[in-house]
């Protein structure tokens, strides 16, 4: 009986599925990894841009006011607006980072800056020089100027070392991710190892199951096949000792009734003759009497053996019509050939030379045989030929026995008709009595 296919047990899908979550972390981590290190390359350009402006727009002023020239502050406002732009893109960058409030008040500090650079601009374009000179070369301006570079540097120093640190975080979590997917492979490799042997088992099971069903279908084949010959072999036995006399052996009455019946029909259908002898034994009753039943018995299987030893020719059928009286089947054979094959019995029969009973009035067994052959017409009856070979052996009887008579049919001038019923004839003796016999 083939069992249900094993499903995979869950060691096996959990590690595939801890393998693929591994997996789609480790992506995941790589992926916020790389953005934060956009991001971080992004904040440390803006933030070096940002000092980089301040410091030209710083150096800008200054030259200008030693220079008393206001034309070399014209590209001031572009610069500073460049600047403030910066400023506004780093501190979205930073909005979401713990060192945004920083961002926020070095955007302060550096508003306040700038007030004091405008208010030094201001001064210049209105060529008030010394006044513009004290404001940036003042002690007010300096310290704001360096407090902010302090506190820039201080916040670019705490953003490296946040994104450090969540940089660090990242990759921690990327060795866990790939410590988890060693494992995950491992789990899954030693669950498919697992698998795999419980599937061979398992077909093993189903080969050797299959094996064994075949065995016992071939074991019930061969018992099946036995018995059928068995069945056959009974069949053909039965058959044959339902058609056989079993004293003679010859064929019985109802194999001979079947067989005559066959051969009228195909004699019809070929329009060939059909000949019948009918033998019975002289003084039998006599022969009873005198030697006991037994002998009797004896005497019937010598003469079955004499008919058996006569008729050999594919067709031909010889069988114990009943009692003391045997009938033989000669299919095509015209009357002549019958009554010589009549007359070889009669003869086997008389050199059988089994003594007969002094009330007999012959010295040996003997037999009378009438002969009868048609070409039947559609339509006759096989009874036919069994009244006239009938009539044949009563008029052998009826002449002194032991002789062969050939039924003479009566001219017919119409063969269909059926119910004309030709006496019989007996045809001249084919052979009289030997002395011996008489
Ligand atoms: P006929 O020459 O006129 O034929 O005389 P008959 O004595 O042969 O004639 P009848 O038909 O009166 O006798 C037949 C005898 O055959 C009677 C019976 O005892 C004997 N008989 C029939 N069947 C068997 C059998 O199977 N075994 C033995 N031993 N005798 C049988
Ligand atoms: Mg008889
Ligand atoms: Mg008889």
């Amino acid at each position: 009986m083939p069992s249900t296919p094993t499903r995979p047990p869950l060691s096996l899908v959990a590690a595939a599925a801890l393998l693929l979550a591994t997996m789609l972390a480790g992506s995941y981590v790589d992926l916020l990894s790389d953005r934060l290190h956009a991001r971080q390359l992004a904040i440390s350009t803006q933030l070096e841009r940002i000092v980089r402006l301040n410091q030209e727009l710083g150096a800008m002023l200054t030259t200008a006011v030693l220079d008393r020239n206001t034309l070399r502050s014209a590209s001031y406002p572009t610069i500073q607006s460049e600047l403030e732009r910066t400023v506004t893109a780093v501190q979205a960058l930073t909005s979401d980072l713990t060192l945004a409030a920083d961002m926020v008040a070095l955007g302060a500090e550096l508003a306040s800056l700038r007030a004091r650079e405008l208010e030094a601009l201001e001064r210049m374009e209105a060529r008030e020089w010394p006044q513009a000179q004290a404001i940036l070369f003042g002690n007010e301006y300096s310290l704001a100027r360096k407090i902010y570079e302090i506190n820039s540097e201080t916040a670019i120093g705490a953003l490296n070392g946040e994104l450090a640190h969540t940089s660090e975080t990242y990759a921690q979590i990327r060795h866990l991710s790939l410590f988890a997917r060693i494992a995950a492979f491992v789990l899954l490799l030693w669950a498919a190892l697992v698998y795999s042997r419980r599937l061979r088992e398992e077909l093993r099971k189903q080969a050797r199951l299959h094996e064994e069903i075949g065995a016992a279908n071939r074991r019930l084949e061969d018992n099946v096949r036995a018995r059928t010959a068995e069945l056959e072999r009974a069949n053909r036995l039965l058959a044959g000792l339902s058609t056989t006399d079993s004293l003679t052996g010859l064929a019985n009455r109802r194999r001979f009734d079947e067989a005559l019946e066959a051969e009228w029909q195909r004699a019809v259908r070929t329009r060939m003759p059909l000949s019948l002898l009918m033998l019975d034994i002289d003084h039998f009753k006599l022969y009873n009497d005198h030697l006991g039943h037994l002998a009797g018995d004896e005497c019937l299987r010598q003469i079955g053996a004499v008919l058996q030893a006569c008729v050999l020719r594919s067709g031909e059928l010889s069988a114990r019509y009943g009692g003391e009286e045997f009938a033989v089947i000669l299919p095509a054979a015209e009357p002549e050939e019958a009554a010589r094959l009549a007359e070889t019995i009669r003869c086997e029969v008389e050199n059988l030379g089994l003594a007969h009973v002094p009330e007999a009035n012959a010295r040996v067994v003997t037999a009378s045989i009438g002969v009868a052959t048609h070409r039947p017409i559609p339509g006759e009856p096989s009874t036919r030929l069994i009244q006239d070979a009938d009539r044949a052996l009563y008029e052998s009887k009826r002449a002194g026995r032991n002789r062969v008579v050939v039924h003479a049919p009566a001219e017919r001038a119409d063969p269909a008709d059926k119910d004309a019923d030709p006496a019989p004839h007996a045809s001249a003796s084919s052979t009289p009595p030997t002395a011996s016999s008489q």
